[in-house]
């Protein structure tokens, strides 16, 4: 009886062990600079508001942003030398298309012309232009490293998937509801869901800062206009934010979303 109780005892240590050095053999997914989560801030659409508040705000506080232009936007044609100001300071130019297509057919879609209704354009026209997007931004930027966010949410282009052919054109594509990331290691880079807040307060923004922080991933602000424009979040409540992330760098680590993917990707190659 005591033989056995003692080989059972060692097998079960001998278990212990094994186990221990298997979680011990998955490298750790980590943050630069020992950061907590990951923050990325991103302003849809190429609107005046950005331009006017949003970027002026990101600097004051040294912060970087990922402004997805929609490439056909009279903001963009009036304001060009802005947005390359901004990509000069470090701001990321991303790609949102060049006509913002989306479908017609979901209530509240009676402003996207019928020019521009998504079940309209084939695959093969929408990545094309997406393809001219990335040329056009380079026109502007000089960088040819890309992300992608998808205008309305919307997967099918006439009816049929369209992501799935842009992988080689872009590090990283956001499609999909959620702020915080559950899990690093089986995120996929071309499907990371994002937040759209409207109408929102500080303390809101800044919960959901924290949910990532305490959860070890990032979190993904999708904004439209900052103090004007549509879908706006307030002035105040995005300078909260900002200060908020300002003031706790060594818990947030606030980038581009480019740069945060590109850090994701390797660490998920480790
Ligand atoms: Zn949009």
């Amino acid at each position: 009886m005591g033989h056995e109780f003692v080989v059972i005892m060692r097998l079960a240590v001998c278990c212990l062990v094994l186990a221990s050095a298997a979680v011990a053999d998955e490298p750790r997914f980590v943050w630069p600079n020992g950061a907590r989560a990951a923050v990325s801030l991103a302003y849809d659409d190429a609107l005046d508001s950005q331009l006017d508040h949003a970027i002026p705000a990101l600097n004051r506080h040294g912060l970087k942003g990922s402004f997805y232009l929609t490439l056909s936007s009279t903001t963009l044609a009036q304001r060009m030398p802005e947005w390359r100001v901004a990509a000069g300071q470090g701001h990321e130019l991303g790609n949102h298309s060049l006509f913002h297509q989306c479908s017609r057919r979901p209530a509240g879609r009676d402003w996207v012309l019928p020019e521009n209704d998504l079940d309209q354009t084939s695959v093969a026209q929408l990545v094309a232009q997406i393809r001219v997007g990335n040329t056009m931004l380079h026109a502007i930027d000089g960088r040819s490293e890309r992300s992608y966010t998808m205008p309305c949410g919307d997967l099918d282009a006439g009816g049929k998937p369209y992501l799935g052919k842009l992988r080689q054109d872009f590090i990283a594509i956001k499609s999909g509801h959620g702020a915080v990331v559950a899990d690093m290691r089986t995120l996929d880079p071309y499907a990371v869901p994002v937040w759209v807040p409207v109408a929102v307060s500080g303390a809101q923004l800044i919960d959901a800062a924290q949910r990532a922080a305490a959860s070890g991933t990032m979190v993904n602000f999708t904004f439209h206009g900052i103090g004007g424009d549509h879908l706006s979040v307030s002035s105040a409540a995005h300078e909260q934010l900002l200060a908020h992330l300002a003031e706790h760098r060594d818990i947030y680590w606030t980038d581009t979303f480019l740069n945060i993917m590109k850090h994701v990707k390797r660490e998920q190659m480790r």
